[in-house]
């Protein structure tokens, strides 16, 4: 059982019908949601969907206009920012310049009750974890935008928060050392068993990092779940469109069991496709189907859905090549394979005539 499916798991966090206005402006709307401990939870959604309002209504910066936010069953709006057992790490760090790494580590121990040797002990711990024990007397500006990072992270874990928040923690790292990090990351919140909630505008970054994925829209929760489920079952075009590449199709449905066929348009073969969900007779749809589900050849092949059309472009991306495919009615449908050396699509090119193929259980039919 993950905790979430777990019934008799308590969550650490819920937000219980929240909402947050700024004026007569709605920021947060009626939002449920439940975080269990040990999560690495990750929202996600475009700019002003409210993702930085939920984390300062964590941190204590904010309060809820209404409904409760409940951490381990106790209501936190109560409770001041510095009395909550959680931490909040910034894009920024805020690391103080003129301090060492050490003193920087230390600085929330020393406002605590600790004696000198459990603060000093609680840092060399910090620092190895973060390993950073070689640079504990370097100044911010003598270590690398990596390291820099790590302090911050070493800083907020100090204290040993039961929750941390992270606000787009690797925004200033480049893209290769942004890969590294985030694989220290996962790391460090497996062995301090800390729940972290990040903030990120990089899908890829919340797919690779996090338990589970709150996607987020103009204040509401569209879908939270494991990255497989919003990467392979969203239920939505919205997440589908959000997360990852994927070629969409409108059309009607008629079904028959787990069964449908999706008229589409004048002059294609109906797209047959499976489903859990009931759909009315003629029932407009949308079919998503993820561009590497989609196999392009240049001779017909035998599937359940076969499509004609032309190459347009190809992007290269090394291990994978992405097709632009224009179908005969204007469609364009983007079909992606992996560059190994045995290639079926060895040799296709632009303005080549290809035919895309796919099994009935490769797309999700969603409504619309
Ligand atoms: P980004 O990804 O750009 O950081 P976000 O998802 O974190 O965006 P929030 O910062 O939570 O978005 O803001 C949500 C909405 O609430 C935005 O439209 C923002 O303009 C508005 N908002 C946030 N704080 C305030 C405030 N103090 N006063 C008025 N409006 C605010």
């Amino acid at each position: 059982f993950a905790p979430w499916d777990d019934p008799n798991e308590k969550p650490l966090i819920q937000f219980k019908g929240v909402t947050k206005r700024f004026g007569d402006f709605t920021a947060i709307d009626d939002l449920s949601l439940d975080i269990y401990a040990q999560e690495f939870f990750a929202l996600l959604g475009p700019s002003g969907c409210g993702k930085t309002t939920m984390m300062r209504m964590l941190a204590g910066f904010e309060n809820p206009t209404s409904g409760t936010i409940l951490l381990s069953g106790q209501d936190i709006a109560p409770v001041p920012p510095n009395k909550r057992a959680v931490n909040m790490m910034f894009q920024s760090y805020a690391l103080f310049p003129h301090l060492s790494v050490w003193d920087n580590i230390a600085f929330g121990l020393r406002r605590g009750n600790g004696s000198k040797q459990e603060i000093s002990e609680r840092v060399e711990e910090m620092l190895r974890l973060t390993r950073l024990e070689k640079f504990a007397k370097r100044k911010p500006h003598q270590i690398s935008g990596g390291q820099r990072q790590r302090v911050a992270l070493a800083r907020s874990l100090a204290k040993a928060p039961k929750l941390l928040l992270l606000d787009e923690p690797l925004g200033a790292l480049d893209a290769k050392l942004r890969q590294d990090t985030q694989f220290e990351l996962m790391d460090i919140q497996e062995k301090t068993g800390t729940t972290f909630v990040i903030v990120t505008h990089d899908q890829e970054e919340a797919m690779t990092v996090a338990s589970r994925v709150a996607v987020m829209d103009e204040g509401r929760l569209i879908q939270v779940a494991t990255p497989s489920v919003i990467y392979e079952a969203p239920e939505s075009v919205y997440v589908a469109d959000f997360i990852g590449d994927v070629n969409i199709i409108e059309g009607s449905a008629s079904q028959s069991g787990d069964k449908v066929e999706i008229s589409w348009a004048e002059g294609e073969m109906p797209i047959r496709g499976t489903t859990a969900k009931t759909f009315a007779p003629g029932q407009p749809c949308h079919f998503a189907i993820r561009p590497e589900k989609v196999t392009i050849t240049t001779e017909r092949p035998d599937s359940a859905n076969v499509l004609q059309g032309k190459v347009i472009d190809i992007a290269y991306l090394g291990n994978l090549s992405t097709y632009h495919v224009k179908l005969p009615n204007g469609t364009m449908m983007k079909a992606q394979t992996a560059n190994t050396r045995r290639l079926a699509n060895r040799g296709i090119t632009w303005e080549d005539d290809v035919w895309l193929s796919f099994t009935d259980t490769a797309g999700v039919l969603l409504e619309r």
